[in-house]
């Protein structure tokens, strides 16, 4: 069965670089799709606190018949639980759900400029990985400026920075930072949630060459530069699909061409994370 490749953090650790993100999956749905998702050649799982299906990704675990020690799983600490205290017991709280005694990563999920307790929350996951029941810290809709001050106050760079990323919307200024500190970059709405994004008709010119789908091309092109990527499906053929585009090889004007297609601002997506502020 065909492999994702793995890319090493600055911490040592590696990531598989293709995985799957489980972001609206509902938890009594986790388990199934999850389960097909490990079925079909992933060992890299992408959840968060605030999905409410870590419950339901830790039954797929349990279920899998794939050692821990084969995959990775991700979670992220959600706003509500910024500031040192905070994150250590909503962490083990995680952790029950996911049936899991040392995690692969653990990302802050959003900046919060204005609650302001990012730097508390990096503490406390240095702490954790420090006691070891975590392998790899990281940021996710994080600034440079605010990666700055987190490397500032705690001599602790983060391993990675999963934020929006696609071709529409590439980042190309963020992953430049984040390379020069040795930060690998992961991309969040890879496929731009399956919208306009795949209708693009130099994306579908691409697909039509290499006899493959826009959805592939897309994901082909995060890997060919570097991203780490978690394309999200709940469709069986879709979730094959999506892991088959380790297979695709882009030639390099395809892959310059569709880094070409950004469109700045204005094919962001989600929320601003200068700006963001919810709960
Ligand atoms: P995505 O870009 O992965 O798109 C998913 C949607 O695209 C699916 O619901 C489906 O409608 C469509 N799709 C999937 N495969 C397809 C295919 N082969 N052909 C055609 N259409 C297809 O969007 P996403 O779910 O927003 O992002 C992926 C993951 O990123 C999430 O599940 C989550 O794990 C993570 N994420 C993180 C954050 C964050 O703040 N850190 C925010 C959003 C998403």
């Amino acid at each position: 069965m065909t492999e994702s490749p793995v890319l090493t953090f600055n911490d040592g650790n590696t990531i598989p670089q293709l995985g799957y993100g489980v972001w609206q999956v509902e938890d009594n749905v986790a388990e199934d799709v999850v389960g097909k998702a490990f079925a079909a050649g992933y060992r890299h799982i992408d959840t968060a606190q605030a999905y409410q299906n870590e419950s339901g990704v830790g039954r797929a675990i349990a279920s899998s018949g794939v050692g821990h020690e084969d995959m990775f799983i991700t979670t992220k600490i959600w706003n509500s639980n910024q500031g040192y205290e905070a994150t250590l017991s909503s962490f083990e709280e995680s952790m029950q759900k996911l049936g899991l005694e040392k995690l692969d990563l653990l990302l802050i999920h959003w900046l919060q400029p204005k609650q302001s307790k990012y730097v508390d929350t990096w503490k406390a996951l240095v702490e954790l990985q420090k006691q070891g029941r975590v392998k790899t810290i990281g940021v996710s809709n994080f600034t440079k400026e605010a990666i700055t001050e987190l490397i500032d106050a705690t001599g602790v760079t983060p391993a990675i920075n999963q934020v929006e990323t696609h071709p529409h919307f590439n980042q190309a200024d963020l992953r430049a930072f984040e390379k020069e500190h040795g930060i690998l970059h992961e991309s969040w709405s890879p496929l731009g949630q399956g919208k306009e994004l795949l209708e693009d008709p130099a994306l579908q010119q691409i697909a039509q060459k290499h006899g493959v789908t826009v959805a592939q091309v897309v994901i082909a092109w995060h890997l060919a530069v570097g991203n780490v990527v978690i394309p999200k499906s709940v469709t069986q053929s879709r979730i094959v699909e999506n892991f088959a585009a380790l297979d695709v090889k882009l030639q390099d004007d395809d892959v310059a061409t569709i880094s070409g297609l950004d469109k700045g601002a204005e094919g962001r997506i989600g929320p601003d994370p200068a700006e963001s502020d919810f709960q």
